[in-house]
Order: structure tokens, then C-alpha cells, then sequence
């Protein structure tokens, strides 16, 4: 960092630290997969903390304000939808419903999303911990994790009120970024050789024609943006759809593509590469605003109404895991016995270039997560679940989005709860009963339309 003398240090004072919780189970991490880890763990009678490092639940879902819930469906054939997520899923989907901000399954072409309203979801992520009896505590960011051996002793979190300590009995790490995970010492992979996914800066236009807009075909809005491009506009990238919210002329937009100077992605770990991917993510706004106004038919009246809170990340760390979800497997759409979770969504790639690699499964096929990808190599009481799990660049490209997300984090909350029985030790669960458990819940584990 500018102004630093280089190599200086200074010593920390050791110090004694409150424990403020000793819950049953700590989830670290409030997005879909830590909301549904808190809430299965606290629905199986253990005592549950959830702990967040921003001011409301959701995480991606609400602080990057997406607009569409993916990976709950799948495609069987032109005319057929098929359910690959349910569980709590479908009981969140309830819940928005209920305050009308729930769209139905909106399909283009072969991907299909579920639109919903963000700042519903804010409400409604709050209400579902509570009918589970969740405890949680926000603005409170794990930064570091004493550890005995092969077990999580303690996690120490930050607020406002300083630094304080949680000693739980099984710890799930839904951070997205493994900072759970990492702090103890487990091994993990920053995307591939070092290279994650780009991220990207989320925002909603008001005063849309949404008629018009919502109209146009994926094609048709890539013909616009590269006119722009043709004309001299420097947008990183062309390829994205309209996402319609439950508003009234309102959509979401997921079109910038953050690169550092040297157009690689950045480090979204290293929190100054953070820093600079923010400023970027709003300049990246403010073009496409223009932009939109002058080339896309429906835009011309729109106005930014939001950009997220935070630059959307898709990729860090990917922890290193008893097993390790591969491309391979994926493909193939192996179902394992040991599958606790189920996701069909296509290897959806944002790399290099203006475009969005979309590698889609065969309709109907859909693939198990095996638990196995949620157990850190070197841990006995530590899961992790959502977009850290234990999976190579490319399997993660298909199974990070919120559904299959979701249904992780129910199966690590479930699976840490049933560990409280098994002397904490996360590898003694009994999978086939988990399995079961999951399944009484609504999980869909082995879908009947699957081929
Ligand atoms: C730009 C973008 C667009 C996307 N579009 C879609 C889409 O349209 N539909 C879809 O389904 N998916 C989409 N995704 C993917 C999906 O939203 C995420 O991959 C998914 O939200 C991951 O869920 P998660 O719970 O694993 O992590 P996150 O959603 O990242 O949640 C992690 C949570 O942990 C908290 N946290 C992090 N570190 C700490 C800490 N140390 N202590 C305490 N709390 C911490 C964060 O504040 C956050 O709330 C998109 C992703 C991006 C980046």
C-alpha cells in the first residue's frame, strides 16, 4: 500500500477476549447458503448463531441486488420445467410470494430464473431465521479462528463493540469466501492457478418500458451493445439479458465485467484489489446507463435507481475438501449415493472477453453434490457450504448460484445438527439418514424427471 515503509510490522498485544455465544452451531455468513444452514440446524434443535458481516441477511441475493433466484429449475424439453431445489428454498419462494415479490419461472432460451424483489427479500430472509429460531447477530465479520488440533475451538468476530469470541461445537463456514476456513489452515485453490471468474457490479434502471425491453432476446441486446462498441463505447461486455423485476418498470442489470488495468479479474480477497473493483464497478455503471438510453429500445426514459452495496463476486477461495466437486462429474450428471444436494445449471463462465460462456447440461440431466464437498480436508467439527465448497473452477462455474446454494447450506445445517449426536465429528453423520432427513424436509435429491 502508497506510504508505507516497506516490510514494517508492529506487535498486537495478546488479550483476553469475552465469549459472547456458545451456540451449538455457529454459521458464519448470512447469504442463501448460510441462511438455509442457520435455519436447517436450528429447525434440527441445535442451538444456532448466525453471524454477519453486513446489515441484513441474504448476501449476494440482496446486497449485490440480483433480481432472479437460478439453479431451481431445469430444463426437461422445450415446453417442461423440472424442480431441482426445495426445502427451504421453496419456503423462502412462499414467503416472497406472500408480500408479492415473487415472480414465476422466467425462461430464456435454456436458462431460467425466478424473479423476485431484493428489498422484500431483506424482510423475509429476517422472518425465515426467525420462525426457525435462529439467533443472529449482524455486523459481526469472523476474522479469526483458534483451532486445537483437528477441531475449531473458537471463532473470533468484529463489531463495533471490538473483538469477541464464539466457541461453538460444529462451525459452517458460509462466507463465500472461506474465511473460516482459511483463517484455521485448511488448504483451498483461489479459482485456477490463481485465476477466479470476473465479478461484477450489479444495478437496477427505473423507468423502463419494460414491454419493449422485456421483449428483447439475449441476441437482440447483444446487436444493440455492439453497435455501441462499433461506435466507439469501451464496454467490457455485451452479453446479458433483462431481467424483469416484480416492480413496475423496473429491471435488473448484470452486464459489467470487472477487470484490473491489466484486464485480468481481480483478487476479490485482497481488499484493496476490492477497493479499486468497486470504483470500477461504478464507472462500468455509469457507461452502461448511456448506453442503454441511447442503443437498447425500452431504455431510453431509464435512470440508475441502485447499484449494490458491495461488487458481486463469484469466485475466491474454494476450499479443499474430503472430496472435490469435479467438471467431470458435472457433466456426466453422477448422482451420488452420497448426494446431498442437486443442481442442473450450465457451467456459466465469466471470463475473458465480451461475451458469457454458457456450457449447458443435456435436458433433464441434473447432478448430486456429494457431501463429501462440504467436509474440510483436516476438520472434524468444520463444514463449509455455497460458493466455497470443495470444487475445481469449472464444477464450481455450475454450482454456485443461489439454488444449489441454498440446498448445500440446508445439508451442512442439517448434517452439523445431526453431528451434535455423533461426538461432533461431522464425519460420523450418517448420510443415508441425512439424506433422508433432508428428503422428509422437501429436499429434492433425486428428482423424478431426471435422466
Ligand atoms: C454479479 C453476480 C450475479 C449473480 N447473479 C445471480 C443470479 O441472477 N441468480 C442466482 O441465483 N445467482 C446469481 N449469482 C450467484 C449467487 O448469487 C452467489 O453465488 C450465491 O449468492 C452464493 O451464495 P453464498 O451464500 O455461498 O455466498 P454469498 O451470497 O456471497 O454470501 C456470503 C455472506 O457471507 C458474509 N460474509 C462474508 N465474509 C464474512 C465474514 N468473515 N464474517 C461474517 N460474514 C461474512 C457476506 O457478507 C455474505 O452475506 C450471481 C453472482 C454474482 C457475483
Amino acid at each position: 500500500m502508497k506510504g508505507a515503509t516497506q516490510g514494517a510490522t508492529v506487535t498486537e498485544p495478546a488479550r483476553q477476549l469475552p465469549v459472547v455465544a456458545e451456540p451449538d452451531v455457529l454459521v458464519v455468513g448470512g447469504g442463501p447458503a448460510g441462511l438455509a444452514a442457520a435455519c436447517a440446524a436450528a429447525r434440527a434443535g441445535a442451538s444456532t448463531l448466525l453471524v454477519e458481516a453486513h446489515g441484513c441477511l441474504g448476501g449476494t441475493l440482496t446486497l449485490v441486488t440480483l433480481g432472479g433466484f437460478c439453479g431451481i429449475h431445469a430444463v426437461i424439453d422445450e415446453q417442461r420445467l423440472g424442480r431441482v431445489v426445495g426445502g427451504l428454498c421453496l419456503e423462502l419462494e412462499d414467503r416472497l410470494l406472500a408480500c408479492d415479490a415473487l415472480l414465476p419461472p422466467r425462461r430464456h432460451g435454456r436458462i431460467v430464473g425466478v424473479p423476485y424483489e431484493s428489498a422484500s427479500l431483506k424482510w423475509v430472509a429476517d422472518d425465515l431465521a426467525a420462525a426457525h429460531g435462529v439467533q443472529v447477530l449482524l455486523h459481526h465479520a469472523a476474522v479469526a479462528v483458534i483451532t486445537d488440533e483437528q477441531r475449531v475451538q473458537a471463532v473470533i468476530v468484529e463489531s463495533k463493540g471490538g473483538r469477541a469470541a464464539i466457541r461453538a461445537r460444529v462451525v459452517v463456514d458460509c462466507s463465500g469466501d472461506a474465511d473460516v476456513a482459511a483463517r484455521a489452515g485448511a488448504g483451498f485453490e483461489l479459482g485456477e492457478a490463481g485465476q477466479t471468474q470476473y465479478g461484477s457490479t450489479m444495478f437496477r434502471l427505473g423507468g423502463v418500458d419494460t414491454l419493449r425491453a422485456g421483449a428483447l432476446s439475449r441476441a437482440d441486446i447483444r446487436d444493440c451493445l455492439e453497435r455501441a462498441v462499433a461506435d466507439g463505447h469501451a464496454l467490457p461486455r455485451t452479453a446479458t439479458g433483462v431481467h424483469l423485476n416484480p416492480l413496475p418498470g423496473v429491471v435488473h442489470l448484470n452486464v459489467t465485467k470487472l477487470g484490473d488495468p491489466d484486464g485480468d479479474p481481480f483478487n476479490l480477497v485482497d481488499p484493496v484489489a476490492l477497493g479499486d473493483a468497486e470504483r470500477e464497478g461504478r464507472r462500468q455503471v455509469r457507461l452502461y446507463e448511456e448506453v442503454f438510453r441511447r442503443y437498447v429500445p425500452g431504455f431510453e426514459q431509464a435512470r440508475v435507481i441502485d447499484i449494490g452495496a458491495r461488487v458481486g463476486v463469484r469466485e475466491t477461495r474454494l476450499v479443499h475438501g474430503d472430496q472435490v466437486l469435479t467438471e467431470a462429474h458435472v457433466r456426466a450428471g453422477i448422482r451420488p449415493l452420497d448426494g446431498i444436494a442437486c443442481s442442473s445449471w450450465p457451467l456459466e463462465t465469466h471470463g475473458r472477453g465480451r461475451d458469457t460462456q454458457w456450457d449447458f447440461l443435456p435436458d433433464g440431466r441434473c447432478y448430486g453434490i456429494p457431501y463429501g464437498c462440504l467436509v474440510v480436508k483436516g476438520f472434524d467439527n468444520l463444514l463449509v457450504a455455497g460458493r466455497n465448497l470443495s470444487a475445481t473452477h469449472a464444477a464450481q462455474a455450475s454450482v454456485r448460484v443461489a439454488g444449489p446454494c441454498m440446498a448445500m447450506g440446508e445439508a451442512a445445517g442439517t448434517a452439523a445438527a445431526a453431528s451434535l449426536s455423533a461426538g461432533d465429528d461431522v464425519r460420523a453423520v450418517d448420510v443415508t439418514a441425512l439424506r433422508a432427513t433432508l428428503q422428509r424436509h422437501g429436499a429434492i435429491l433425486d428428482p423424478e424427471w431426471a435422466v
